[in-house]
C-alpha cells in the first residue's frame, strides 16, 4: 500500500463505507469537521472499498455497496453541467448509503450562473462543448469545488414546497454537517446534511427539519422566561437552564 493511502470511513446519508484514499480524496471528504464524506469525493473505485454499512441493515457488510451511475451531462444552470449522478446501494436491501453529484463548469475562469428550471434542462447542449469537457485534463481543483456549487440551488421539502435557496455547506456548534439556505422570507436557516435526500438540480429534503438560525438562548424551559444569551441560571424562577 503506497503511504498516501489511508483506509478511512466515509459517511454518507444511508451509512458509510471504509475505503482506502488519496490525499486529494481526503481532502475533498473533508467538510470541515471530524467525519469525511462521500458525497464530495464521488465514485471510488470499488477495489478500494473493503466494508460497508447500512443504516436500514443496521449491519456491517464485507465487500462493496453496488454502485450505480448515470453521465447526463446535462446542463443544469449557465455555465454549469451535471456530468455524473451515482448512488451507492447495499446489496441486501438497496436502500441508498449515499448519493453524488459530479459538477463540472464549461468555463472554469467564469463563475456559475442562473440556475434553470427543470423544464427546459432537456434541451441539448451543444456536442462541441460536451468535447471540451471530456477532453479537458484532470484539474487539481479546490476541495470544495463541487459542494460550493450547490450555492444557488433551490431547496424542496418533502411536499415538493420550494423554501430556499442553497447558500453554502458549513459546520453547526454540534460539529454536524449543515446546508445554510436562505428562506424564501430572507432569514437564514441550516439543514442537518443528514436531512438532505436528494441534491440534482434542486435540493430535496427528505425531512424538513429546519433549524432556525437563531435558537432562542437563555430561554427558561420551566418558566418560559426569555433570559439573557449566556445566563445560567433563570431571573425569574432560578432554574438552571439548559
Ligand atoms: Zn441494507
Ligand atoms: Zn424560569
Amino acid at each position: 500500500m503506497s503511504a498516501e493511502l489511508r483506509l478511512k470511513k466515509l459517511r454518507g446519508s444511508g451509512g458509510y463505507v471504509m475505503a482506502t484514499v488519496n490525499d486529494q480524496q481526503q481532502m475533498k471528504g473533508n467538510l470541515g469537521g471530524p467525519d469525511l464524506f462521500l458525497a464530495p469525493i464521488g465514485r471510488l473505485d470499488s477495489q478500494k472499498i473493503t466494508k460497508y454499512f447500512c443504516n436500514t441493515c443496521e449491519k456491517e457488510f464485507e465487500g462493496t455497496p453496488k454502485i450505480e451511475y448515470e453521465n447526463p451531462n446535462e446542463e443544469v444552470a449557465e455555465n454549469l453541467v451535471l456530468a455524473e449522478k451515482g448512488q451507492y446501494i447495499c446489496n441486501s436491501c438497496n436502500a441508498v448509503i449515499a448519493e453524488y453529484r459530479e459538477f463540472k463548469k464549461q468555463n472554469e475562469t467564469v463563475g456559475v450562473g442562473v440556475a434553470k428550471p427543470i423544464e427546459t434542462t432537456t434541451q441539448s447542449i451543444p456536442s462541441k462543448i460536451i468535447e471540451q469537457i471530456q477532453i479537458k485534463p484532470e484539474i487539481s481543483t479546490q476541495p470544495t469545488t463541487e459542494i460550493s456549487l450547490i450555492e444557488g440551488l433551490s431547496v424542496y421539502d418533502e411536499s415538493a414546497r420550494k423554501i430556499g435557496i442553497a447558500k453554502q455547506v458549513g459546520i453547526d456548534s454540534n460539529q454536524l454537517v449543515v446546508l445554510i439556505i436562505i428562506k424564501n422570507d430572507g432569514v437564514e436557516a441550516s439543514i442537518l446534511w443528514n436531512n438532505i435526500r436528494k441534491v440534482g438540480e434542486v435540493i430535496l429534503l427528505g425531512n424538513p427539519t429546519v433549524i432556525p438560525e437563531r435558537i432562542q438562548q437563555g430561554k427558561c424551559t420551566s418558566c418560559g422566561f426569555s433570559n439573557k444569551e449566556g445566563s445560567k441560571f433563570c431571573e425569574e424562577c432560578g432554574n438552571k437552564i439548559q
